[in-house]
């Protein structure tokens, strides 16, 4: 079996295929999480997600989290925690009422902060915010960490700095992996190639990069404000596309997080921008992006940043991941478009994928993600 891509995503794939009993070469362009899972923040977090589908997955792949700790697998790597989305005007109130109904539609454990509930947990880091929704039982994870635990557990191959071409097929399966370092057997693929997939697929323009500025701060001093959690704009939730903008006149592509580190340190973004796909950050969005982080929380301004990044996260064109089959060979499987979620759905995504690929029922219900919706086929050149 080859995995492609050495992401999240394929990394958790590798993990659930070896135990299965597959043997499973992991081939990575690069080095292990050097795409999107080595430039991500790590909200494990249902708090963000669109209503429907995508916040039902997220439930279960918070869980999928959950018990990946208590299995013993991702022990100290998992951080359970809330989420605190935060409205400071009455247009992002509307926003956070709406969004807090959808969630707790979906059965996810919400308590709205108002008046003096509001001033007790977040009043001394958010003093600006007028209402907030405590999102309950969701947490954080670094996906370069998970990535490496899943390395050092072990059990499969890993081929670094090797680029996939294409393959070689015999009678509608792929029967080879191409590199440059020649042509290796192989009795199926996945492919988890985040942004790269588009080399593989027919289809073009289905995935784009997204690119995210994020900044980081040294460690907050110990007279700083307590923040209980990360906090979230509403102006997020309309940047990620989770809520329609509505009358909100804030910029569709500048939501802000502000992520309490377990360092002490502060995380801050994140941008959304269809510009361009390089991998670089710009004074304009880094400053609005503080703007907008010491107007919520003033006692961001005592820090100095450390470091600003940015990453390349894999848009679709309907904003859905695409995982299932690729048509045209009957061994060949994706697991790609995760956009700002595959930290989040990436464990669950690769246990998901091993059902798929071994002819059990994904346990979850991935219809929704399903690839045939594009009828998606090989590249000519793949
Ligand atoms: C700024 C930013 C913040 C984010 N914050 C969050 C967050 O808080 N929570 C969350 O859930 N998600 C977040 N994300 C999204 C998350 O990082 C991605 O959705 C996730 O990492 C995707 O994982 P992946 O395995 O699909 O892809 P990737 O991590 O991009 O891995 C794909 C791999 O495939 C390899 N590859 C590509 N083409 C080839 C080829 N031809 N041959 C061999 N190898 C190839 C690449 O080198 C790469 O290593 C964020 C992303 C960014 C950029």
């Amino acid at each position: 079996m080859a995995v492609v891509g050495a992401g999240i995503v394929g990394m958790s794939a590798a993990h659930f295929l070896s135990r299965a009993g597959w043997q499973v070469t992991v081939y990575d362009a690069g080095v292990v999480a050097s795409g999107a899972t080595g430039s991500a923040d790590g909200a494990v977090s249902v708090a963000s997600k669109k209503p429907g589908p995508l916040m039902t997955l997220a439930v279960a792949a918070v869980k999928f989290y959950e018990q990946l700790v208590a299995t013993g697998i991702l022990v100290d790597e998992y951080l359970p925690r809330s989420t605190f989305v935060v409205a400071s005007d009455q247009e992002e109130l509307a926003v956070l009422e709406r969004h807090a109904g959808e969630l707790e539609a979906a059965g996810v454990p919400i308590r709205m902060l108002r008046g003096a509930a509001l001033m007790d947990v977040i009043g001394a880091a958010a003093p600006a915010a007028i209402a907030a929704a405590e999102v309950q039982r969701e947490g954080h994870a670094v996906g370069y960490r998970v990535v490496e635990r899943l390395r050092q557990l072990g059990g499969f191959t890993i081929r670094r700095n090797c680029r996939v071409s294409g393959f070689k097929s015999s009678n509608g399966r792929i029967t080879g992996v191409m590199t440059e370092q020649g042509i290796e057997s192989t009795d199926a693929v996945l492919l988890a190639t985040g942004i790269g997939s588009m080399h593989f697929l027919a289809e073009a323009g289905l995935i784009r990069p997204r690119k995210g500025q994020l900044i980081v701060t040294d460690r907050a001093g110990a007279d700083s404000p307590h923040f209980p959690g990360p906090l979230m704009s509403c102006r997020y939730l309309v940047s990620k596309g989770s809520q329609p903008a509505g009358s909100t006149a804030a910029s569709r592509s500048l939501g802000l997080v502000i992520d309490p580190l377990r360092t002490g340190q502060f995380l801050i973004g994140g941008s959304r921008e269809d510009r361009d796909d390089r991998e670089t950050a710009d004074a304009d969005v880094v400053a609005t992006l503080l703007r907008d982080a010491v107007a919520l929380s003033p006692s961001l301004a005592q820090l100095r940043v450390i470091r600003v990044f940015s990453g390349l996260r894999a848009a679709t064109r309907d904003g859905m991941p695409i995982v299932g089959n690729v048509g045209g060979a009957d061994n060949v499987w994706i697991a790609t478009g995760f956009e700002g979620d595959g930290i989040c759905l990436g464990p669950m995504i690769g246990r998901l994928c091993q059902q798929m690929i071994c002819g059990e029922s994904p346990e979850q219900d991935i219809s929704a993600l399903d690839a045939a919706r594009f009828g998606l086929t090989l590249a000519a050149a793949a």
